[in-house]
């Protein structure tokens, strides 16, 4: 994913020291600017760059996954150690609080924060879970806490691969309340009309997470039944900016879904009585009416038609769990929705990425490792 945010100020990952990031393999290894120390006793590569440092400041931590490599590596102190999956300026981003001076730790807590030291603690927080320095993981936790509101500010700035990225630190580190707001700020862009849905619909299936796939496309749906977006016969649907599979699940779930609301927003429509609410005796002349199912359902409806064509933005997981609520509560409505012809579904992602795989685990946090 390269595309970035339409008119937000550009935060690349890229700084002045990650100068061999990107080059050809076969380029030869340089020397880290910062992280080469000459009384160092190991050599780490990443992405092409050397970082020469001490054993000491990497296995402080008990659970140092450095103590392992170490303990395991033959060798003199000079051989090099690759290190796979990790940016350079990711792991200078970890070399930095390793080795920061209590002082310096000090003055940089006491002054504001900034959208680089948000880079480095996000960066810190994922590598530190990675190689399980937990004292660095929780410290990095800290400071984004207390770094909280340029945490936000930068998820509104940053590129969508810069998103994307942080999704992946947030589901791997298992840091529920970042990834909450990566998904909110997400959604906000393309509901405001900023970015498209392409590369957030690409991020939610790389990450396995349906909720956050369902909740792009309901965006997007709201969008289209606003004024937010044009389209036109001219142009087709390429105003949605989607992938040819993306957009068929968008018109597949907008289709069904502007179906069943009808089905869940028209009073009137006569349920039959269902028998666990006809407790009328053989012979008898029915009580009547048997059970209140019916009024429930035609408020139901009514309050359903408000919300879906009434209020602006409807929250549409809202409506159907209210359904689903009621078709708990009323064995009428009940045997309405669950017939074969209704066949009512409760789960807005369902209705466009099709039925939940058989062993699909409950969402949310998946933890992933790299
Ligand atoms: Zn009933």
């Amino acid at each position: 994913m390269t595309s970035s945010l339409v008119n937000g100020v550009v935060a690349a990952d890229s700084d002045s020291t990650s100068n061999s990031v990107g080059k050809p393999s076969e380029s030869p290894p340089a020397s880290d600017e910062h992280y080469f120390f000459d009384d160092g006793d190991c050599v780490l590569q990443v992405e092409g760059v050397q970082f020469k440092l001490h054993k000491a400041f990497l296995t402080r931590d008990p659970e140092s996954m450095f103590c392992a490599m170490f303990k395991d590596a033959t060798g003199e102190n000079d051989d090099i150690i690759p290190l796979h999956g990790d940016t350079a300026a990711d792991f200078r981003a970890l070399c930095s609080l390793l080795y920061i001076r209590p002082g310096d730790a000090y003055s940089r807590h006491k002054s504001p924060f900034t959208a680089d030291d948000v880079k480095v603690y996000l960066a810190v927080l994922d590598l530190s879970n990675k190689y399980g320095l937990a004292h660095f993981e929780k410290w990095a936790q800290q400071l984004l806490e207390d770094a909280w509101p340029v945490v936000q500010e930068y998820l509104v700035t940053c590129p969508e691969d810069t998103m994307e990225k942080t999704m992946g630190i947030a589901i791997r580190c298992a840091h529920k309340t970042l990834l909450a707001e990566v998904d909110s700020k997400w959604l906000a862009s393309i509901t405001e009309g900023v970015v498209t849905a392409e590369s957030a619909l690409a991020a939610g299936e790389s990450y396995g997470r349906r909720s956050f796939q369902g909740d792009v496309y309901a965006a997007l749906r709201s969008r289209v039944r606003s004024t937010s977006l044009f389209l036109s016969p001219q142009v087709g649907l390429k105003a949605l900016g989607l992938t040819e599979d993306q957009l068929h699940r968008f018109l597949t779930g907008f289709t069904i879904l502007t179906h069943v609301l009808i089905v869940l927003t028209t009073a009137g429509q006569t349920l039959d009585t269902s028998p666990t609410c006809d407790t009328t005796p053989p012979n008898q002349p029915p009580t009547v009416p048997p059970c209140d199912c019916q009024s429930h359902w035609d408020e139901l409806c009514q309050q359903n038609y408000h919300d879906s064509f009434e209020l602006g933005v409807p929250d549409i997981r809202l409506t159907l769990q209210r359904t689903k609520d009621r078709v708990d509560a009323f064995p009428c409505i009940k045997e309405h929705l669950s017939s074969d012809d209704v066949a009512f579904c409760e789960d807005l992602d369902e209705y466009f990425l099709g039925p939940k795989p058989a062993n699909n685990e409950p969402e949310e946090v998946p933890v992933l490792r790299r």
